[in-house]
Order: structure tokens, then sequence, then C-alpha cells
């Protein structure tokens, strides 16, 4: 059974954006379609018409009760494959997604080979695939190539302000990396590709536990069980936070828009928030209070975190429409549910 909270928001996606037009009667793979990103994809591709959606996860952070309610559907099919070995996909393919990475900073220590290893030569098996089926390819890039960026908010030509050796440097780096992929499948192989660099985004699905748990279902856990909540650093450190639906929506844009091949784009909220004041609205929402314990800052923790969404704006007629209050009252009430039942 789908979520309630999850139902509304693929039914809200459909109403803004005419997915369906795009996607009816495609052949779609997400790789990572098991994830919190990938599995609201898989969602409403499957709701739009598409006429498969094959998702590739090896469910590493992935997580199987995500797409569960899917096995049945006749138009979804998943393979538990790891997409830095080689696939054979049967028939036609008309785009792929390519999503599969672990991408919480605290897997960054753990799992680092993993990381490296899905965003290179995940990519490359990826567009290996896009090449020989003439399919289109988005790639879903991040902020992190920026770095510690020092310009706010980033536009999407700012180069990036990035340790190559850092403990993040297994994500910035290997992203970097499956960006440089993509372009060179362009220029060469005239490949279709589109590079989405995704800004924080947060909503039900989320984990909360251990290593794979960002600030956001952190912070709820914490507040949900009367833990304190954790500050990394000072709690100065800013992000800018975007409600799924709102992604979800820029992502499928981006994939659609016929104007958009080979391009780079931010997609996020440009609302930036400082991590203190974040713990603050989440208590409000919730209605409850718990201390806060501060912590050692994460090695290489970027300051500050804003897109410049100009270009999504322009090119893609975006514009994320939940407030951050909304979005976190609705991830509250689906933690809230799952927490509690
Ligand atoms: N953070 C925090 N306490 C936590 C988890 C995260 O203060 O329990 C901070 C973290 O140091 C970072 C921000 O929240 O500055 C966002 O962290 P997240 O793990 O969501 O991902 P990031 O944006 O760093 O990729």
């Amino acid at each position: 059974m789908i979520d309630e909270v999850i139902a509304r928001g693929i039914e809200e996606i459909s109403r803004n954006f005419n997915v369906r037009d795009c996607v009816e009667d495609k052949r779609i793979i997400v790789t990572g379609g098991a994830g919190f990103i990938g599995s609201w994809l898989c969602d409403v591709l499957v709701e739009n018409g598409a006429e498969l959606v094959l998702c590739v996860d090896n469910l590493a952070s992935g997580l199987r009760e995500n797409i569960s309610h899917l096995l049945e559907r006749e138009n979804f099919s998943f393979i538990k494959h790891d997409i830095v070995k080689p696939l054979e996909v049967e028939g036609r393919v008309d785009a792929i997604l390519h999503l599969a990475s672990r991408a919480s900073p605290l897997e960054f220590e753990k799992f680092p080979i993993q990381i490296v290893k899905a965003n290179t030569i995940g990519t490359w098996i990826a567009l290996g695939i896009a090449k020989r089926k003439r399919a289109r390819l988005l790639f879903t890039s991040t902020s992190e190539v920026y770095g510690d960026a020092e310009v706010i908010p980033t536009p999407e030509n700012y180069n990036g302000n990035v340790s190559c050796v850092g403990v993040r440097s297994c994500y910035d780096e290997a992203k970097r990396c499956g960006e440089a992929l993509c372009k060179a499948y362009e220029r060469q192989h005239n490949l279709d590709v589109r590079i989405a660099r995704i800004f924080n985004t947060y909503g039900p699905r989320m984990r909360a536990e251990g290593v794979y748990g960002r600030v956001i279902p952190r912070f709820i856990h914490q507040v949900l069980s009367g833990k304190p909540i954790t500050i990394f650093g000072d709690g100065h450190q800013t992000r800018s936070f975007c409600y799924i639906t709102d992604q979800i929506e820029g992502l499928l844009r981006l994939l659609c828009v016929e104007n958009a091949r080979g391009a780079v784009v931010n997609i996020g909220s440009p609302q930036e928030i400082e991590i203190l004041k974040l713990a603050a609205v989440i208590q409000r929402v919730a209605a409850r209070k718990v201390p806060l314990e501060f912590l050692p800052a994460l090695p290489d923790d970027p300051r500050r975190r804003c897109p410049d969404i100009t270009r999504a704006r322009t090119l893609l007629g975006f514009e994320p429409k939940v407030s951050l209050e909304e979005g976190l009252r609705l991830t509250f009430e689906w933690f809230k549910e799952k927490f509690e039942s």
C-alpha cells in the first residue's frame, strides 16, 4: 500500500506538469530506483503511463519497501543489480535516469569506494546502455560539485571549490567525473544527456537511521523519540531545502523539455536557512521541544549552500511551490505515522 502523503504528492506533481505527455508509452530505466528520490520517480512514471519502468538497484542504501507496492504493476519491473557491473537490457529503451549512489555525508567515511564506483563506473555503464539504445540519459549530479562554494547563490557556471583528497571527495569528485563522462558521450557520440545538480531535498521515504540519515529525518527522528537534536559545529552553516515533489517535478521537466539537450541545471530551493533555525522550525512544526546537543563539525562541511535557479526557471519553467514549513509538516506527518505504528 502507498502512504497517503506520498499518493497526494504524486497527484500534485502530475497536476503541476504534464508528465504523461512525455512519458506515456516510454520504456525508462531508473538506476537507484529503490532510493528516496528514485522511488518517487518510479511512482510518478508508473502512474503516468510509461510502457515500462525498469528499476535497477542493488539495495545498498535503497529499500525494497519503497517499491514493493509497485511490484504488482504490469508496467514496473525490478532488478537487484549493482550498476557498476555490466547490464544487458532487452528491447527498446527511451530514457535512463541514473541516480544510483549513496548520498549521505555520514556514508562517505564508511563506503567511499562504492560511492566513487557508482558515480564513475556506474555512470559509464549507464551511458553505454544509452549509447546502444540511443536513449536520452539524465544524470543526477549534486550541489557537492561546487564544494565549499565562494559564490552564493551558486550558478551553474561556478567551477567549484572542492578538495580532491578530502573525505567528501569520494562523492564530489566522482560526481564531477560522472558529469565529465556525460559530456564526453555527448561530444563523441552525440548522445542526448542532461545533468541535474540536485541541492538538498527532503520528504517521505528518506532514511533517518545511522549513517543513512540526512539532517531533516535525523532531527525529526530525534524530536519524535525525545532525544536531543544533534548540531554538528556551531549550527550557523546553511542549506536550502527542496521538498521532494518540487524536486521530482524539476527532474522530470529536465528530462522532458526538448530544448534542454546537454543542459546542466541546478534543481533545488533558493531559500537559505541556518541549521540552528531549521532545528527550531522542526520543533515548531512538531509542537515538541527537545534540548540541542552540539557535536564537532563534520570535516569539509560546506558553510553555506544555496542554488541560483535562474536557469531552471528560464529553461524548464521550474518554480518550487512547497514552503519549508509545509514540506516539513508533510514529512513530519509521514515519519510520525511510520514511527508510531
Ligand atoms: N547536520 C547537523 N546535525 C545532524 C546532521 C546534519 O548539524 O544530525 C548538519 C550537517 O553538518 C550539514 C547540514 O546539517 O551542515 C546538512 O547535512 P546533511 O547530512 O543533510 O547533508 P549535506 O547537506 O551536508 O550534504
